[in-house]
C-alpha cells in the first residue's frame, strides 16, 4: 500500500493515472499534479467512475519550480514520484525528489528546452546524490526507452552468452485519420526525429543525415513497413550495459506522407526552436506548431491498426550463432477502450505503471540512478502481459537484419 504522485496530465498521464487506478492494492493513494488542473481533473473523473478508486486527487504543479515540488511532495509525502510530464523537468524533479526523500521514475531521459539534444549524462550525474540519500531513480521507464531495454535484459540473462547485434524496430502500423499527427508530445517528437541519426558500431558512434539509411521491414500482422534508422535513447545505456555489442541500432517507420509535411515544416521554419518576434511578442515557431496540430492525447477516437515494437538480436549462446526477436502488438482501438488513449500513449503508460509497482513491492530496488535493463527483467516481464501488453518471441527465426550494415 503506497502513496504516489504522477506528474503530466497527457496521453501517457491519462494511462498511468488508469492503470495505477486499477491496482489499489499497491497504489493505495493516488495523485495527479501537473500544469492545468483542469486536464488532471478531467482524467480523475473519469478515471474514478471506471476502476472505483477511493483515494485519487489532483493538485496544480509548475514541475520546472523545484520549491514548489519540493512543498507537494512534503505534504503529500509520496513513496514515489512518477514523471510523464516534458522531459526538460527531469532534473527540477530529480532534485525535488532528492529535497523530500521520495524515489523517482520517468519515460524520456533530460533534454535542455533551448537545444535539441537528448543525453543521459545530465541525470547519470545524479548517481551520488541518489545513492547517499537511499533513494531509487528509474530512468526511462516507458516501452521505447523501457521495454524494449527489459526485451534486451531478458535476452541477455536467458538466451545469450554474448549479444553482437541489436536492432530495435519501432512500427506504428495505426492510421488516426488526420493528415498530420504526432503520436506524443509534437514538439519532443518533432526534436527527435528531426535530428541527425546516430548508431552504434565497434565501440564509436556513427552520426547520419536524417532519415539516410531506411530498409524495408515486416512486423507482425502488419506487414512490410519503410522503417528509417535513428537515434534513440536507450542505445546509449545498452551499449555501456552490454560491453559485447558490436553494433546497436534503432529503427522507426514512417509513410511518405509523414515525411512529407515533416519536410514542409522544416523547410518553412516551423520546427525551429529558437525564439522569434510576432507582433510584439516571443514565440518558437516549433511550441506554436504543437499549439495547432491536433492534441497527441486525443487521437483514440477512430484510431485503427496497432504497435509493433521489439528487438531484434544476433549473439551466441554455448558456442552457437543464435537470432532471437522478442515484440508486443498494442491495438490502438484497444488502448482507447480501456482508457480513452490511443496506443502510443498506452504502450508509454503501462511500463511505468509496472516500473513504479516493481519499486514499490521491493522487486527493483537499490540507491542510486537505473536505467531499466540493470533491474531483473522478470518480473517485470510477468506483469506486461497481464496488465495489457502481451509480448511473444521468436528463435532462431528471419530477423531481417544481419550483420552487414
Ligand atoms: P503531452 O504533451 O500529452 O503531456 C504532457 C503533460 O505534461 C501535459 O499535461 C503538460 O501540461 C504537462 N506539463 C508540461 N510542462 C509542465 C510543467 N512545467 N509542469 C507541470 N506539468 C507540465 O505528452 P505525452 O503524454 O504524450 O508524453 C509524456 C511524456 O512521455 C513525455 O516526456 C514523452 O517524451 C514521454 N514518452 C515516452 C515514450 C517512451 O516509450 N519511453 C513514448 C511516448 C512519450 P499542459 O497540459 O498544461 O501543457
Amino acid at each position: 500500500m503506497s502513496k504516489v504522485i504522477i506528474i503530466g496530465a497527457g496521453g501517457v498521464g491519462r494511462v498511468v493515472s488508469y492503470k495505477c487506478a486499477q491496482h489499489p492494492e499497491v497504489f493505495s493513494e493516488i495523485m495527479l499534479a501537473s500544469r492545468t488542473v483542469s486536464k488532471c481533473e478531467l482524467i480523475a473523473a473519469d478515471v474514478i467512475r471506471d476502476t472505483g478508486h477511493e483515494n485519487f486527487t489532483t493538485a496544480q504543479i509548475d514541475a520546472d519550480d523545484v520549491p514548489a515540488l519540493v512543498k507537494l511532495f512534503k505534504a503529500y509525502k509520496p513513496k514515489l514520484v512518477i514523471h510523464v510530464a516534458l522531459p526538460y523537468q527531469d532534473l527540477t524533479i530529480m532534485d525535488a525528489c532528492l529535497e523530500a526523500g521520495v524515489h523517482y521514475l520517468d519515460t524520456a531521459n533530460y533534454e535542455p528546452i533551448d537545444e535539441a539534444k537528448f543525453e543521459y549524462s545530465w541525470q547519470w550525474a545524479y548517481q551520488d546524490r541518489f545513492k547517499e540519500a537511499g533513494l531509487t531513480a528509474v530512468l526511462g521507464c516507458g516501452f521505447d526507452p523501457g521495454v524494449t531495454s527489459i526485451f534486451t535484459a531478458r535476452a541477455a540473462k536467458h538466451h545469450f552468452d554474448e549479444i553482437h547485434y541489436l536492432d530495435i524496430v519501432d512500427c506504428n502500423g495505426g492510421d488516426h485519420g488526420h493528415p498530420f499527427a504526432t503520436n506524443f508530445n509534437p514538439e519532443i517528437n518533432i526534436r527527435e526525429i528531426t535530428q541527425k541519426g546516430k548508431y552504434y558500431e565497434n565501440g564509436s558512434w556513427i552520426e547520419t543525415e536524417p532519415h539516410e539509411y531506411r530498409k524495408e521491414l515486416s512486423y507482425p500482422n502488419i506487414g512490410s513497413r519503410s522503417s528509417y534508422l535513428l537515434y534513440h535513447e536507450e542505445l546509449e545505456s545498452l551499449v555501456k550495459n552490454y560491453p559485447s555489442i558490436k553494433r546497436a541500432r534503432f529503427w522507426m517507420t514512417f509513410g511518405d506522407q509523414y515525411l512529407n509535411y515533416l519536410r514542409v515544416i522544416q523547410d518553412i521554419g516551423m520546427a525551429n526552436i529558437e525564439p522569434i518576434d510576432f507582433e510584439g511578442q516571443k514565440i518558437v515557431p516549433l511550441q506554436f506548431l504543437k499549439a495547432v496540430l491536433p492534441d497527441p492525447g486525443s487521437l483514440g477516437t477512430n484510431y485503427s491498426g496497432e504497435t509493433s515494437i521489439g528487438c531484434r538480436i544476433r549473439g551466441i549462446k554455448d558456442g552457437k550463432e543464435k537470432t532471437y526477436y522478442i515484440w508486443n502488438n498494442c491495438s490502438h482501438q484497444a488502448a482507447f477502450d480501456e482508457t480513452g488513449a490511443q496506443g502510443v500513449s498506452f504502450t508509454t503508460g503501462v511500463p511505468a505503471m509496472i516500473g513504479a509497482m516493481m519499486v514499490l513491492t521491493d522487486k527493483w530496488s537499490g540507491a542510486g540512478v537505473f536505467n531499466v535493463e540493470e533491474f531483473n527483467p522478470d518480473p517485470f516481464l510477468e506483469k506486461l502481459g497481464e496488465y495489457g501488453l502481451e509480448w511473444q518471441e521468436e528463435i532462431n527465426g528471419s530477423i531481417e537484419l544481419g550483420t552487414e550494415f
